[in-house]
Parts: C-alpha cells; sequence; structure tokens
C-alpha cells in the first residue's frame, strides 16, 4: 500500500513536472529570446517588442560597462537566444569571448543574429591617427558610449525594428506600430528635453571618462576635459591641479560622473571651488527611477539642467 502510494505521488510528481515543462516550452516559443549587452538596448527592445520578447540583458548598470564579467547563466541565456543585441564597437569588448564561450556563430560579430546598434549611427571622436598605448585606454573605432543621445534611438529603433520583423515574420505589423508609437512619443520627449535644457547649450563640462560626448552634443554641451588624464588612467594629484585651474578660469559649473566611478576626487575638487559634482547615469536602472529609456533620460536631462542653471 505504502508503496502504491509512494508510486502514484511519484507519478503524479513527474507529471507535474512534465505539465511545467511543456507549459515552459510553449511560452518560451511563443516569445522570440534576446539577450543584450547594456540595460538601454533592452528596454528599447521590450518597447518594441513587447510581450512577444523576453529580454535579458548582461551587464548590470551598477557596474563600470567596460569591465563586465558575463556568469555562467548570461552563457546559458545567449546559447539560448534568437537574437544578441549589442553596441558593436569597442565598448563592450568582453562581448566576443564571451559569445564564443556560448559557442552559437550566428551571434557571433557579423552573424546573421547579431544585432549591431552602432549601424548607421554618426560617431563621434574617430581618430585621425594610428593609436598607441601611451595614450591610454582609447577607443579606436571612435566615441562607442552612443547609446547616450536620445537621438541616436531614432536609428537604433529601426535596427531592432528590422531584425524582429525578420526573426518573427508573423507580428511584423505588432513590431512597426510599436516602433511608430514610441518614435512619436520620442519626439514629443526630445521636445520637452531641449526645452528644460535650453539654457545648457554652450556651457561647458568636466567629465570623469568620455563617455557623454554623445549627451553633450545633443545639448550644445562643451566635455573636453575629463578627470581621467587619459582614459582608463585614474585621476592624478597633477591632473587635479591643472583641471583646478581649468575650472575657474572657464566658469565651469559642474563636474559630471555616473554611479561607479569613484566619487572622492569629483567631490573634493567640485566642493574646493564651489561648484557641483552630479550623476549622469550611463544605463537603465543605475539608479531608482531610472527604469526605462525614458525615466532614464527623464533623470539625466533634469540633472544637467539643475546644475548648470
Ligand atoms: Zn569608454
Amino acid at each position: 500500500m505504502l508503496n502504491k502510494f509512494r508510486n502514484i505521488f511519484f507519478l503524479s510528481l513527474l507529471g507535474g513536472a512534465i505539465g511545467i515543462f511543456s507549459l515552459s516550452n510553449v511560452y518560451a516559443k511563443e516569445q522570440l529570446q534576446i539577450v543584450t549587452t547594456q540595460t538601454i538596448f533592452a528596454d528599447l527592445v521590450k518597447q518594441i517588442g513587447q510581450d512577444k520578447v523576453s529580454v535579458k540583458a548582461v551587464a548590470s548598470p551598477k557596474y563600470n560597462i567596460h569591465f563586465i564579467q558575463p556568469k555562467p547563466s548570461d552563457v546559458r541565456a545567449v546559447s539560448n537566444a534568437d537574437l544578441y543585441v549589442n553596441g558593436g564597437l569597442d565598448l563592450e569588448a568582453w562581448s566576443d569571448p564571451f559569445l564564443e564561450a556560448a559557442g552559437k556563430p550566428q551571434l557571433f560579430r557579423n552573424g546573421e543574429k547579431n544585432v549591431d546598434l552602432s549601424q548607421g549611427i554618426r560617431l563621434l571622436k574617430i581618430p585621425d591617427h594610428p593609436l598607441s598605448r601611451a595614450e591610454g585606454d582609447m577607443h579606436i573605432f571612435g566615441n562607442p558610449h552612443f547609446q547616450m543621445s536620445p537621438d541616436n534611438a531614432k536609428v537604433m529603433v529601426h535596427t531592432i525594428l528590422e531584425k524582429l520583423k525578420e526573426a518573427d515574420p508573423a507580428n511584423v505589423s505588432f513590431y512597426e506600430q510599436n516602433a511608430k508609437s514610441f518614435l512619436t512619443k520620442l519626439d514629443e520627449k526630445i521636445s520637452e528635453w531641449k526645452k528644460l535644457c535650453a539654457h545648457c547649450s554652450g556651457q561647458e563640462i568636466i567629465n570623469y571618462h568620455d563617455d557623454i560626448e554623445y549627451f553633450a552634443d545633443f545639448l550644445g554641451l562643451k566635455a573636453e576635459q575629463f578627470l581621467e588624464p587619459k582614459p582608463g588612467i585614474p585621476p592624478t594629484p597633477k591632473h587635479l591641479a591643472f583641471l583646478e585651474d581649468y575650472i575657474k578660469e572657464h566658469h565651469v559649473k559642474a563636474i559630471v560622473l555616473p554611479t561607479y566611478y569613484s566619487r572622492a576626487e569629483a567631490e573634493k575638487l567640485a566642493n574646493k571651488i564651489g561648484i557641483k559634482a552630479v550623476t549622469i547615469c550611463q544605463g537603465v536602472g543605475e539608479l531608482p527611477g531610472t527604469d526605462d529609456f525614458f525615466s532614464f533620460f527623464d533623470y539625466n536631462f533634469q540633472q544637467i539642467s539643475g546644475a548648470l542653471q
């Protein structure tokens, strides 16, 4: 009797497990499985794909995007992915070895399921000479932090839309409608942000790393001096002394940086001169209240607008 009960118990457990497995399988098949490098890309994919996509970003916005170490669960996710959405350039230098670990060639750089969001972006700061190590950790294709301009989202959404349509032809009109709604809202928000930050045009800021070139370009800001004396090199006392003179001479009102760089030097320098050190996020979800594309830019434009009053 006890044995019979055990068998029934085991069979019903197994049956339940099979039921759950097949249900999740059906659900998984209905949604495109998409892995992205950055959280802002994940949100753009979600805005267009909505309930037809399941999206996972590899890079936590709490960490410096240049130096992400993907986890085994990320490798598993990408080996099951229908599309891999990434920045394409050399900001995510960890991306190629990561894809190799997953071993799915269609997702590799230039593969048919690799969605390179740098396609069609007007790149800034393309080097005009061969780079050497003496110049620090330079980006060799031009500035790769292009996610920082809302204008570039228009290009990225187009690239995402085309790839979603290719991967899931049954839902072409759904994706097109979502992209259209997103772009209409984006145009409205761009006007709002430009108005909020109109007074920023022509002003100068100091940045930690050269990662807001596109944000500055969008607002007409000057951002040519950095806390890093060279890309990837932390601030030195000599360089901080130079910046102190520079800030006073050029009437700079703010030092900006994302959350993952050390704030100590930025705040010390800002306090010494009586200016502000403000956070400009690089990734969606970097701070509470920056959980999607629009709230991320709302936060950043409010920060810069307030700092440069
Ligand atoms: Zn960089």
